[in-house]
């Protein structure tokens, strides 16, 4: 795993920067490779390439553009074990769930984007006004290490139908799911300079790309810390900033289900990913006389998970993805034992019989006080608290407690009313009696701090147009 070529203007070429980053497999701690880091010249290479492909990118036609989107998707499939194998390594996801999960998280994207782009508006007429919404220009897209392929080709299809030209610049962490994408893409009848891949570390390269002068939009996936300074760096050329960042989301398991199915839904889908995505459900909230109960649920299905070897076939838990992230997960175990949550399973250090690797015990607080930091802070590891509520006004209450408003997942008998509680809840989408899956075209982003943008379908299409107005 020597990544040393970034894909820019339609060729793999050497980098101007030579720092070296460690790739290191969090199931072992090894060091499996290494990935360059570019320089500001390398960032100006592929904004430049990107810039000059841009009239023929903005002139490809309907047909052209699903032609490349259909060549994408044959492309990945032949190379779906390597994608599976080098996230699998990259970020420590168990091999089965990288091969259906991981890998199939990706091509959705591209299978939705062909599914709806027929019903997408390029143009509307009203009278003698026409409407045209063209491809913004040049963006440049950032993407994190939890779900590598998933944030990647959200983007990348929906460019891509929209018809404009981007720079990718993937985590450091996983860069290997995006250099295989850059093959697959070098292979298709995409124009040259359409589709440009540089590497780095946030604060350089990411930055460099923010404030570049020559990129009309940022797409940007990861933690609101970085949001917030992304969207401060575009401020001085008026990018456009699109958002998609943390969550902190609530389920509300009503009383009238069964609860011991509800629990262990609510728990399979947070722990999913060994805990590590954004719209996790790691809040159960639950009626205050079912506590007790819920909790052996939540204790059943967390001690179920088998954590190990992520090669390992039977494996549901694999390592944290990296040793920041495993230390940050570990603190707030911590934190939330210190701050008085009962801890029904779990804790801190690694699970028994396992000496290296970034594992963390699969964890479940309960009785825990919606104001308590594990409740509020995004931990991104296999830890879960149990929140009792009184009455539904009081769970509306505390689901919307939050600084967060990405996810949320509701579990009720009746459906008329879980569409009613849902219209009451600040957060982008919100699941109801189902767990949340790709499968569907539905728009993807967060109220609140968790963002501004929408991705996925006709409104991942829209993040890239720019609304023109001709009046005759
Ligand atoms: P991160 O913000 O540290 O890094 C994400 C990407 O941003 C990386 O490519 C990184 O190099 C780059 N980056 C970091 N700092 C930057 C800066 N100052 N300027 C420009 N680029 C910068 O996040 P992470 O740790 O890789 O990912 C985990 C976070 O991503 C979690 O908070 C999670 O909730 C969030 N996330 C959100 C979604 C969503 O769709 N809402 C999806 C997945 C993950």
């Amino acid at each position: 795993m020597e990544i040393n070529k970034f894909y820019i203007d339609g060729k793999f070429v050497d980098p101007d920067g030579s720092e070296k980053i460690d790739i290191v497999n969090p199931a072992t701690e090894e060091v499996v490779g290494h990935v360059i880091s570019g320089s500001n010249k390398d960032v100006d290479l592929a904004v430049a390439a990107a810039n000059k492909a841009f009239p023929k990118a903005m002139a490809l036609t309907l047909d052209q553009r699903k032609k490349i989107l259909k060549e994408i998707l044959d492309g990945m499939e032949e190379r779906r074990e390597d994608f599976a194998q080098i996230i699998s390594q990259e970020m420590g996801s168990p091999i089965k769930m990288a091969r259906r999960a991981q890998y199939g998280s990706g091509t959705i994207h591209f299978k939705n984007t062909l599914s709806v782009i027929d019903r997408f508006d390029f143009q509307e007429v009203h009278g003698n006004i026409t409407i045209n919404k063209l491809p913004i220009g040049p963006v440049g897209m950032i993407t994190p290490w939890n779900w590598p392929l998933n944030q990647m080709c959200t983007k990348v299809a929906s460019a891509i139908a929209a018809g404009t030209t981007f720079v990718l610049k993937p985590s450091e962490i996983t860069p290997g799911a995006a250099y295989i994408l850059a093959e697959v893409i070098d292979k298709t009848s995409m124009p040259k300079g359409m589709f440009n891949l540089i590497y780095g570390l946030g604060v350089t390269v990411g930055k460099a790309m923010s404030s570049h002068s020559d990129l009309e939009m940022i797409s940007f996936t990861g933690s609101t810390r970085a949001g917030i300074d992304i969207q401060k760096s575009a401020a001085d050329n008026i990018k456009r900033v699109s958002l998609e960042l943390g969550g902190k989301s609530p389920n509300i398991i009503l009383k009238d289900v069964d609860l011991e199915n509800a629990v262990t839904m609510g728990i399979k889908q947070c722990f999913l990913n060994t805990g590590q995505s954004c719209s996790s459900p790691t809040r159960m909230l639950l009626p205050e006389h079912m506590l007790n109960e819920a909790t052996k649920y939540a204790v059943a299905a967390a001690n179920d998970m088998s954590t190990g070897n992520p090669l390992d076939e039977e494996i549901y838990l694999g390592p944290i993805s990296n040793k920041t992230q495993y230390e940050k997960v570990q603190d707030l175990i911590q934190k939330g034992i210190d701050e008085g949550a009962t801890l029904a399973c779990g804790g801190i250090g690694r699970p028994d019989g396992l000496e290296k690797g970034f594992f963390v015990r699969p964890t479940v607080f309960t009785n825990v006080d919606n104001k308590m930091t594990i409740a509020r802070e995004e931990i991104f590891g296999p830890v879960i608290c149990l929140i009792p509520y009184s009455n539904i006004d009081e769970a509306i209450e505390i689901a919307n407690d939050s600084a967060y408003g990405l996810s949320s997942m509701i579990s009720c008998s009746d459906e008329v009313k879980g569409q009613e509680i849902a219209k009451k809840i600040r957060t982008g989408q919100v699941i109801l009696n189902r767990i949340s899956r790709g499968d569907y075209p539905a728009p993807f982003g967060g109220f609140k701090m968790s963002g501004n943008g929408r991705e996925h379908g006709l409104f991942g299409i829209d993040e890239y147009l720019e609304v023109q107005a001709v009046i005759t």
